[in-house]
């Protein structure tokens, strides 16, 4: 039977999921952890409930899909590699260049590889890993799935920033946000939820876990998500800032006696958002628990529900409109209370909580009330399907 393999690889991490297509049955997954560090952690689990874990050095990408696709046949997941006839790889920048999901040959590659002025963590990674693919399984197409592919139909006026225009002419500085396969999966599962045909709905798409974005989904198009240049910006997030003043950055390098803007935005990107604001932790759950007595935590809360709030506002203005407004990715599909703190603060924009309905964590469902004249709902998300999914298109055309 026909399988394809989906492939989220990050510098140090490799998570995979196994699927039948075109029944879209998952038949295992796992993921490699610590790549290229001690005590690298392989895990596979299949079958009904089995498991498989071995902690070793893996050193690099190339030797943990050896063991990936050894232990596929070795534990009878699959009876030969010739079964596997697709592999969708994420990939985090596909630039201006991949409009949507596109068959990966050499020509692709070298683009992948240059974009990774875009994401020098993680296109070079994905770039290996494909390489790796091309190697140990010649005949199966490789197929990438770009982040930013879904908010390639952003209008100049959304995605240009207000610098002079020869920096987009020139250097392609510019918005190209990120999530996008998240964002695409849960608006057309909103649309189909809400039982009206995807081009007629404004639908705002709010995917908060560690990274966190917020996308206006008009007419099944993004039009205007919170991600910028890099996934830095928007929202608050676990450690990164969001949207801030750039003026603060001197002012503080001055203050901080840093000399490399390098490290100050790495301060950004790795030592603010929820971590920086508590000084307790980045992880939400940890904050939940901190809030009654650490006021920090409390604060930190706060303004995660706030920004998500302003980009909601501000998508019903860009949109003209909202039929719905879609909670995803771990904080989205769990966090019970911030889903009703942020609710609560829109019944001006016609939102009504169903707080029955809302408690609840992870299970797709409608969370406002029957009356409600903006529809809300939680959709866990599935970018591995979704991946699957593109390369049986386009093993199909
Ligand atoms: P990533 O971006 O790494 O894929 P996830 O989508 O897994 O992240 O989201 C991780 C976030 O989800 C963490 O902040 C975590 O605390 C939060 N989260 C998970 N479960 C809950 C829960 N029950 N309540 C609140 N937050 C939760």
């Amino acid at each position: 039977m026909s399988k394809t393999i989906a492939i989220n690889a990050g510098s140090s991490s490799l998570k995979w999921q196994l699927y039948t297509m075109p029944e879209e049955v998952v038949v295992a997954k796992g993921i490699v952890e610590r790549i290229g560090l001690n005590d690298s952690i392989f895990t596979i689990k299949y079958g009904e409930g089995d498991k498989y874990e071995v902690v070793k050095d893996i050193v690099d990408h190339e030797t943990a899909i050896h063991m990936l696709l050894d232990q596929l046949t070795e534990l009878n997941i699959i009876e030969s590699l010739e079964e596997i006839t697709g592999a969708g790889h994420r990939i985090v920048a596909g630039g201006e260049h991949f409009k949507e999901s596109a068959i990966i040959d050499d020509a692709a590659l070298k683009l992948v590889d240059e974009l990774a002025e875009f994401a020098p963590l993680h296109n070079p990674a994905e770039a290996k890993v494909i390489r790796v693919f091309q190697k140990l399984l010649p005949n199966t197409l490789n197929v990438g799935v770009f982040d930013t592919s879904f908010h390639t139909t952003m209008p100049d006026v959304n995605y240009l920033y207000s610098i002079p225009m020869e920096y987009y002419d020139e250097f392609g500085a510019r918005k190209y946000g990120a999530h996008g396969t998240s964002h695409r999966y849960v608006s057309e599962r909103a649309a189909e939820m809400l039982g009206k045909p995807l081009e007629e709905t404004k639908i705002i798409t709010c995917h908060l876990g560690n990274g966190a974005s917020i996308t206006a989904v008009d007419g099944g198009k993004s039009i205007d998500t919170s991600m910028g240049f890099t996934p830095l910006a928007g929202l608050t997030m676990g450690t990164r800032s969001g949207d801030i003043d750039a003026s603060l950055l001197p002012y503080l390098m001055d203050k901080l006696n840093i000399t490399d803007i390098k490290e100050m935005v790495d301060i950004l990107n790795k030592k603010s958002g929820l971590l920086g604001l508590s000084g307790v932790s980045s992880d939400m759950r940890d904050l939940l628990e901190a809030q009654e007595t650490d006021s920090r935590a409390k604060v930190a809360i706060e303004i995660f529900e706030d920004r998500v709030r302003k980009y909601i506002g501000s998508y019903v203005a860009t949109m003209n409109g909202v039929d719905a407004i879609v909670f995803t990715a771990g904080i989205g599909e769990n966090d019970v209370e911030m889903r009703r703190n942020v609710i609560n603060g829109l019944t001006w924009f016609g939102c009504e909580l169903d707080e029955e309905k809302n408690n609840v964590r992870g299970d797709e469902r409608f969370i406002s009330t029957d009356d409600s004249k903006v529809k809300v709902l939680l959709i866990p998300t599935d970018e591995e399907l979704m991946i699957a999914r593109d390369v049986e298109t386009l093993k199909n055309n």
